[in-house]
This record gives structure tokens, sequence and C-alpha cells, in this order.
């Protein structure tokens, strides 16, 4: 029988779900668990966990551990950290598993220091051999794979969203162990929620598609002008119809930047690539851009890739895409879009 105890740890969103962020994270631990032969707890912290605790009822959990109350609605370093402590301690913890959330990664290292152990945040995978447990985590944005394992105990450890299927949602009902925490400081108040000025939500890590927009679209093209303002309509609307991620390269986002004709609909936000987002979703469409190595290195975890591009020896065409077409962007996407409006 192992002598390790995997606690999951979670903590529910606004609606009082968990994310499936949060279930991925919970796939990951109970099949660490499962493989060392350990005792597997839940611990969730929020201001009701409730339904969350009901959501996973069926893992298989051998106990259910709950810090609730107001003070734990909204993420704030202080409570947040005690709530992972005291939940660690509780469930007498010595590898602790959650998603790398912002919630959870503000406060996992204060955690680890008070508990005398350990932390590791970006985890790609977690596996138990016989030698243990081994946590990989990419170096270099994303170009070196590590193998981490450490003896020390506790070891929290966050893991990167997509690195698992998520919680296969068995719901049962539980009665939640209710976990006090003794008295924190309280001084930092949410006042409201600020949401960037961008306008539309363009970023949708959920999505099955990420749609990439290059610097093609903002190029002359064969009337000798560029035609941003119909690149922009044509983005949008293939993004709002399909519910597509939304992503750019470097040069289309840096041109705002030097005051050419922009896209309004994207800030650096969107980039994706060695200088910007490493996004995970099953399949992606890249459209007037060019493939080069700095930008592609962006696309690692899209399993399914094509591309539009004018230029049949572009990047994408090197082994970088399944499938190139050789075509011009903007017909292509108003036939797309005229497709997805006809449905
Ligand atoms: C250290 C370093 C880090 C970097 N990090 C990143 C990064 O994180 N992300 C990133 O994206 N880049 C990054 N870059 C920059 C990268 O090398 C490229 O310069 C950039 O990705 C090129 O952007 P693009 O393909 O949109 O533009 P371009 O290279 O200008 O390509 C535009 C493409 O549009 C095509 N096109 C034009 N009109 C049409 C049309 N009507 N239909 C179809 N195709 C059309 C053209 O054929 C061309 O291939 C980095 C570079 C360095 C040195």
């Amino acid at each position: 029988m192992s002598t390790e105890t995997v606690l999951y740890l979670a903590h529910p969103e606004a609606d009082g779900a968990l994310s499936r962020h949060s279930l991925e994270a919970l796939a990951v631990a109970q099949s660490a668990a499962a493989t060392l032969g350990a005792t597997l707890v839940v611990g969730l912290f929020g201001a009701d966990v409730r339904a969350a605790a009901n959501a996973v009822g069926a893992c298989g959990a051998r106990r259910f551990l709950a810090v609730q109350g107001p003070e734990f609605a909204t993420p704030r370093y202080a409570t947040d950290t005690a709530a992972v402590e005291a939940l660690a301690r509780a469930a007498e913890a010595t590898v602790i598993v959650g998603a790398h959330t912002s919630r959870l990664a503000r406060v996992a290292a204060g955690a680890a220091l008070r508990l005398s152990g350990c932390v590791d945040t970006h985890a790609g995978s977690v596996t138990a051999g016989a030698d243990g447990l081994a946590v990989t985590r990419w170096f270099y944005k994303q170009r070196i794979e590590g193998d981490v394992r450490r003896s020390q105990r506790p070891w929290i450890v966050l893991v990167d969203p997509g690195a698992a299927e998520a919680y296969a949602k068995t719901a049962a009902n539980v009665a939640s162990e209710i976990v006090t925490v003794a008295a924190t400081n309280n001084r930092t108040q949410t006042v409201g929620l600020r949401e960037p000025g961008a306008g539309e939500q363009t970023i949708r890590p959920e999505a099955e598609l990420l749609f990439v927009a290059g610097a093609g679209w903002t190029r002359r093209q064969k009337d000798g002008q560029p035609h941003t303002e119909e690149a922009e309509r044509l983005i949008l609307d293939f993004v709002r119809a399909s519910r597509a991620s939304l992503g750019s390269t470097k040069s289309l986002t840096d041109i705002s930047g030097e005051g050419q004709a922009v896209l309004h609909c994207l800030s650096h936000l969107n980039q994706v690539g060695q200088t910007g987002s490493t996004p995970r979703h099953a399949k992606g469409l890249s459209t007037c851009c060019h493939g080069e190595e700095p930008h592609v290195v962006g696309w690692r975890f899209i399993r399914e890739r094509r591309a539009v591009n004018l230029d049949p020896n572009c990047g994408w065409a090197r082994g970088k895409a399944d499938v190139l077409y050789v075509a011009d962007a903007f017909a292509v996407m108003r036939e797309l879009n005229r497709l997805l409006a006809a449905q």
C-alpha cells in the first residue's frame, strides 16, 4: 500500500460549478492516485462548494473536504492560501493536484512554503511508476520537456489545461467534512470586475477550432489596395458563427503599434507563438499567415492543421500543416461565411 495521499484541490467558478480545466486536473489526480495505490481526497474551497462536491461525488475519493463561506467567494491571497493550507493539513496530503488556474497559481507557492513542501506549475502530465511520481513540464517556450521527480512532500502540482480528458461528471450526493480555517487577514476586498476594453471576447480556450489571422489580411491585395475593413468583417463573422477562438501572428499584432491599418479585433493577447501563447484546440485554420517557425511553435498542441495562403511555398507547405489551400483567403472566407450563414 502506498504511503502517498493525493489531494485533488479545486475551487468552483462564479456559477458554483467546476470548470473543464478543474475536471481535467481531477482526471490527473485520479489516475496518479490509482497508479500509486494512494488514497484520493477531494478538497474544495469557495463560497459554497456543495454543488461542486456533488458533481464529482462518484470520483472514488475516500474523503471530501470543504472550506467554504463568503470570505472564500472571490480570490484573495490571504484567504486562499489559508484555505489550501488547511485542506492539505486536514487531508494529510503528500501530493496535491490542482488545475493551473490564475487563482491557484497565485497561492500555490505560498501554501507550499507554509506546508514546508514544494510546488511545480504548468505541468503537462503527472505519471506514476515503480520509481514514484514524475511530473513533466515544458521549458524554454515549449522547446525542452523536463521530467521532474521530487522526494520532498507535500508536493503541489498545478496542471495545464488540455493535459488530460476531463473527468466525465458522474454526480453523487456527498456530505463534505467542513474544515475550519484559522482567522485570516481579510483586508483586501474585491470591489468589482473590469474586463478588457477590446469589446468582443474572441479568445475561447474551450473552442474546438483555433482560427489564426496573419499579416496578409492587412496587405495590398491584387487590386493594389489593402481591404482591412472587409478583412475584419470576414474574420469576426467567421469566429462568431463557428465559435472558434481567434489567434493572430506577431506581425499582425505588431502592425497596430506601427500606426498602419489594423484589425481592431486583435490584441497581443491573441498572439500565438514563441513569444505568444500555446493554445490547445483540436483543430486549427491559419489564414494569410506565412507559417514561420517562431509562430508555428505555438501550434504544438493543435492536432489537425490547415492553412490558406496564396504562396504555395509558404512555411505551412513544408510539413507544418496537414492541408494547405493555395487560395485567396478573402474568397475562401467569403464562401465559408456564406455556407455557415445558410446552415
Ligand atoms: C524571437 C522571435 C520570436 C517570435 N515570436 C513570434 C510569435 O510568438 N508569434 C508569431 O506569430 N511570430 C513570432 N515571430 C515572428 C515570426 O518569425 C514571423 O515574422 C511572423 O509570424 C510572420 O507573421 P505573418 O505570417 O502573419 O506575416 P507574413 O510573414 O508577412 O506573411 C503574410 C502571409 O500572408 C499571405 N497572404 C497575403 N494575402 C493573402 C491572401 N489574400 N490570401 C491568402 N494568403 C495571403 C502571404 O502569402 C504571406 O505568406 C517571432 C520572431 C522572432 C525572431
